[in-house]
């Protein structure tokens, strides 16, 4: 069968930025699974992966509005340092966990003062134009509680602890 929404894929991918520099490579581990017409997935890797095989391997280019959307200036921040209180010590580059109101949620550390601290809440590949290969490994009709739950079951998918 084929990639189709609500069928479940099992694939690998490595993906680059614009310059060709690898940033993520699943083929030396797991593949990912994930529901299709779901919002599992980029808008950008779902729409190339839709009609393929078992087997085929598709090369997409995603830009940000397909990807992780354009960078929001309004999501750099100066915070107090007692903020980030308890943790390890802070370094520009550094990506750490903050609570905040739409919940927990990974910042870059930008640059670290005596009192303040600015961060990027921005995801790290919002702004960028992304260079997927892809290549599916499985292909299956979704059960009706993925359906249910909008997301695969199984390796390389959500794993419930009562599952
Ligand atoms: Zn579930």
């Amino acid at each position: 069968m084929k990639v189709a929404k609500d069928s479940v894929v099992r694939f690998h991918y490595k993906l680059s930025d614009e310059s060709g520099a690898e940033l993520q490579n699943s083929f030396n581990s797991e593949p990912l699974s994930a529901l299709i017409g779901a919002g599992n997935i980029i808008p950008g890797v779902e729409a190339a992966m839709i009609g393929l095989e078992v087997g085929a391997t598709a090369d997409v280019e995603v830009p940000p509005e397909q990807g992780y959307g354009e960078r929001n200036p309004s999501l750099m921040q100066r915070v107090p340092k007692k903020y980030f209180k308890g943790g390890a010590p802070l370094a520009p580059g550094m990506t750490v966990m903050v609570n905040t109101e739409q919940g927990q949620r990974p910042v870059t550390i930008i640059k670290v003062g005596m009192t303040v601290v600015d961060i990027d809440a921005n995801h790290p590949l919002a702004g960028k134009t992304l260079k997927f290969h892809l290549q599916v490994e499985e292909v299956r009709e979704a059960t009706a509680e993925e359906l249910q739950h909008g997301h695969a079951h199984g390796p390389g998918g959500h794993q419930h602890a009562e599952d």
